[in-house]
């Protein structure tokens, strides 16, 4: 399957969830049992031998393919979540969004120094939130941090955020 079909697979929602941002929506992509086989093969492939121990998925739609991810790659999951949502002791990051501040945390105990981490999220826009989530994975201690995008909004320059030495990639690109 080329990445052409996957691509006009996903949902261009114009104006959600307000004016002016075309909404990139990938409940189309995920209905489809090929498609979503096709995703789990090419990620699968790229990440099979890294050493991954742990996929970390950034809430919400994060949570879709990350874990059916690290099952492939004989990994553990790990959730990024938003304040309140996590029940034991938290370490957060707090970062600016377009309307605001946002936080997210994850558990303290989550990773160790030994862990090579798949940091996983959907979508790749102007970068805040993986960079927020690079930065609290990084508090932790870990080994080595890769990051993963299944869609990227090429023209906001959001890999620009990440120092060169993390390799940063994703599976369907937008130039709009
Ligand atoms: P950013 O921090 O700007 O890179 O935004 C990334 C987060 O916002 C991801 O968790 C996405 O789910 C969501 N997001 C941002 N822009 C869009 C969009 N155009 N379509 C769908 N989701 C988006």
């Amino acid at each position: 399957m080329s990445i052409e079909t996957l691509t006009s697979a996903v949902r261009n929602i114009p104006d959600f969830p307000i004016q002016g941002i075309q909404f990139k929506d990938i409940t189309t992509l995920f209905q489809s049992a090929d498609h979503l086989k096709e995703l789990s093969d090419l990620l699968y492939e790229k990440y099979k031998d890294r050493g991954i121990t742990m996929v970390v998925g950034i809430e919400s739609r994060g949570f879709f393919m990350g874990p059916a991810l690290a099952i492939r790659l004989g990994a553990g999951f790990i959730p990024i979540r938003k304040p309140g949502k996590l029940p034991y002791r938290v370490i957060e990051e707090t970062y600016t969004k377009e309307y605001g501040e946002d936080v997210i945390q994850i558990h303290e105990d989550a990773l160790t120094k030994d862990d090579v981490v798949l940091l996983h999220d959907d979508l790749l826009a102007t970068g805040g939130t993986m960079l927020a989530a690079y930065n609290l994975v990084r508090k932790l201690g870990v080994k080595k941090i890769y990051i993963n995008f299944l869609i990227e909004l090429e023209e906001l320059e959001g890999r620009a955020l990440f120092p060169d030495e993390v390799e940063v990639s994703s599976v369907i690109t937008f130039n709009v």
